[in-house]
Order: structure tokens, then C-alpha cells, then sequence
């Protein structure tokens, strides 16, 4: 049976449509934009990246939406501007999160934000403590300013070892620069829970930060969960990093922040660049204020994510349970082997992360993509 048979039976890609508006949600503009032609002589490249099902970096397929499009349409105007109204940006992003702007850090997206905290914290040969695999950009980014890690395995079910980050905290707690808990982890899609949150930053040394990457915060149905922001209202060294690349689409406009205690950003932003465009200040506060818009990427990707995750397992596939914009499945083979099979058939996946090398994390693209992702997933594993 061909999965686009198996798969319509289900309903897989009309079903998802219609439940959330998918026909009506933007395609056109988006689509139109793609067929767009770059300059001459560059057509190539650009080409290749639009043919292929972006599945690789979890991002979010739809792009900003309508209204966060016109602001920055309409902020075009301050392109050759130093100083200019900036729409508010600090204002709106601290208001929205029931915090002060003197809480508030914004970074050239939260990868701006995770490196300040490296800068900030990491100095005199410090280390940062953290599970293995993670988002690895914190590691690299420490071996780059010569400082070190100390990595834990994840546990057997893939979650994050909350009693030996707390021990190896405790035991190294002279070198200890932060600890850095993604929530949820990327690339495994689990979360840590409220309440491990809390174990964790009751049981090591009250002097030690705690980074709390919470890149996927709005994909999150674990009622077990929490965002880690009042624990800096109550005064806890917590930097909880966010940003505007997934939920409101805005990757490649580059947009993040950080939420911490006033005396902690101060230390941080001695290292910050400032370095925000006109475009995403603007596109951000009208994208803060779209909740419908974030309501209709919030709730096609969880039920692309159930559907999808269903799909594998119906086809003896273990999925990760996950609670972000990506899923993890275990293939059984070389990843490096399938990612190269799938890529055959342009449609790209997650990079190896290492030690899951039989793993392979899949973004939710659009209800199109992920039909693309299945029919190919068919034809690799011949079910
Ligand atoms: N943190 C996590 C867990 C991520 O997965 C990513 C990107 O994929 C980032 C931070 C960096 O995102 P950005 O710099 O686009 O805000």
C-alpha cells in the first residue's frame, strides 16, 4: 500500500487541514514567496533549498504571520536608520511575561543569549554542567572560549538526569560556572518537570546560575510542566532564554531574549551585542499580540506531531515522546545512512546527535512536508 493510500485513508493530510484552517493559513503567501526568483545567476542554490522538506533545524514552516508581516513591511522605512521608534519592543516582550524591562536581556536570537550567559559565567576556567545530547551550541560554544563541560548521560528513558546534574553540581561546585537545563531538550523533545526544576535549584549551591533554555516552551502539553520565569521573581539565579525563531516563525530574523534577576543582566549585558534589526523588533510586538496566530501554529504542529509520531509507531517504530516542534524516532540504522537516503529524496532530517546514532529527529514541517517525510520513510524502510 503506497503511504500517500495509507495515509489519505487516515486523513492524515485533509484531516490535519481541516482541523486547524491549514488551507486557509497563509499557504498563498507563503508559497507565493517561495516561487519567488532570486537574482540572476543565484537561481541555483536557491532552488535546491525550496525544493527540499526542511525537516532539519525545527523550524516553524509558516513563517511570521500576517500582522507581524505588515509591521515589518511598514519598519522597511528606518532600514538606513541608527535611531528610530522601535515599536515598543522592550516594553511589549517584558509585559507579555509579567516581568520589568530591567529583568529583560534581548539577544540576535536566543543563540546570542546562550553564548552571553557562556561569556558572562564561564570566565576563569569554569565549566558548565549539562545532560548529553543536548543543544550542543552551549558546549561548543564553551570549548570555543576554552572553557569546559561536564556532560551526563541522559537516562534510559531519555530524560534528564535531575539527581546526578545536582551531584556532579555539588561535587564540582568550585569550578561549576552554571548548569544548563534545556526545557524541553532538544534534541529528545522531553521535558524536565516543575518540580525537578525546583530540586534542582534547591539542591545545589544557592551561588550557582542556572541557564533554562526554553526554545519550545509553547509546544508543551505536560501538565507536569512549567516555565522556570517566576523562580526569577523569586529571586532565584535563573536566566530562562526564549525566543522568537520557533512559535512566531522568525529564524532568520534572529530575535531572542533573556529573563533573569536585574543584577544578572547587568553582568550579562556587558557582553551583548544589541545587535537587533528594525524588521524583527516591529514583527515581534504584532506577533506577541497574534494569538490566534499563535494558536493555529501551536495546534497544527501538536497534531502533526501526534499524527506523525502515530504513523512511525503503527509501523513498529519507537517514537521519543516529545513536547516540542520535533520528534526523535529510532530508526535501527546508521542515522548518517538514512539522513543521506532521505536527502536522495530531498527531504532533510536532523543531523547525528551523538550518542543516539540509530536516532533520527524530525521536524514538523507543513501537513505537505510531513506526507513527504512518510511516503519516503515507506520507501527507505520498504514497509
Ligand atoms: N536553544 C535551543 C534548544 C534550540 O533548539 C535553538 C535552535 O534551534 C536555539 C536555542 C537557538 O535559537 P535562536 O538562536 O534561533 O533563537
Amino acid at each position: 500500500m503506497s503511504v500517500t493510500d495509507s495515509l489519505s485513508r487516515r486523513g492524515f493530510l485533509h484531516g490535519t487541514a481541516a482541523a486547524v484552517g491549514y488551507m486557509g493559513f497563509r499557504t498563498e503567501s507563503l508559497h507565493a514567496r517561495e516561487g519567488r526568483r532570486p537574482p540572476h545567476g543565484l537561481e541555483q542554490e536557491a532552488d535546491a533549498y525550496d525544493r527540499l522538506a526542511k525537516l532539519h533545524f525545527n523550524e516553524n514552516p509558516y513563517g511570521p504571520c500576517d500582522s507581524a508581516l505588515e509591521a515589518m513591511n511598514m519598519a522597511f522605512k528606518y532600514s538606513m536608520r541608527y535611531g528610530y521608534p522601535d515599536g515598543g519592543v522592550r516594553s511589549a516582550i517584558a509585559e507579555h511575561h509579567g516581568v520589568g524591562e530591567r529583568h529583560l536581556l534581548l539577544g540576535a536570537g536566543s543563540g546570542e543569549i546562550l553564548e552571553v550567559v557562556g561569556l558572562t559565567f564561564l570566565d576563569h576556567d569554569k565549566k558548565v554542567v549539562g545532560v548529553d545530547p543536548t543543544y550542543g551550541s552551549v558546549y561548543s560554544h564553551a570549548s570555543g572560549i576554552r572553557a569546559d563541560a561536564i556532560r551526563i548521560p541522559l537516562l534510559p528513558d531519555y530524560r534528564q538526569d535531575v539527581p546526578a546534574i545536582i551531584e556532579a553540581t555539588n561535587r564540582h561546585h568550585r569550578e561549576v560556572g552554571f548548569v544548563y537545563l534545556c526545557n524541553p531538550n532538544n534534541p529528545t523533545g522531553r521535558t524536565i518537570t516543575d518540580a525537578e526544576v525546583r530540586q534542582v535549584l534547591d539542591g545545589i549551591p544557592p551561588d550557582v546560575p542556572v541557564l533554562i533554555d526554553e526554545a519550545y516552551h509553547h509546544f508543551v502539553e505536560d501538565p507536569g510542566y512549567a516555565s522556570s520565569i517566576p523562580y526569577v521573581l523569586q529571586g532565584r539565579p535563573v536566566i530562562v532564554a526564549r525566543t522568537f525563531s520557533k512559535l512566531y516563525g522568525m529564524a532568520a530574523l534572529r530575535l531572542g531574549f533573556a529573563i533573569a534577576r536585574p543584577d544578572i543582566i547587568d553582568r550579562m549585558s556587558a557582553y551583548s551585542t544589541g545587535s537587533i534589526n528594525a524588521l524583527v523588533k516591529w514583527g515581534a510586538v504584532a506577533a506577541l499580540n497574534d494569538h490566534a496566530a499563535q494558536e493555529r501554529v501551536r495546534s497544527i504542529t501538536l497534531q502533526l506531531r501526534k499524527q506523525t509520531t502515530s504513523q512511525l509507531k503503527s509501523w513498529g517504530y519507537d517514537v521519543i515522546p516529545s513536547e516540542t516542534n520535533f520528534i526523535m524516532v529510532h530508526t535501527g540504522r546508521p542515522i548518517d545512512e538514512v539522513r543521506r537516503a532521505f536527502r536522495d529524496r530531498d527531504v532533510a532530517v536532523g543531523r547525528p546527535f551523538p550518542p543516539m546514532l540509530e536516532h533520527m529527529r524530525v521536524s514538523m514541517g507543513t501537513p505537505e512536508e510531513m506526507e513527504r517525510f512518510l511516503q519516503a520513510f515507506q520507501e527507505i524502510f520498504e514497509i
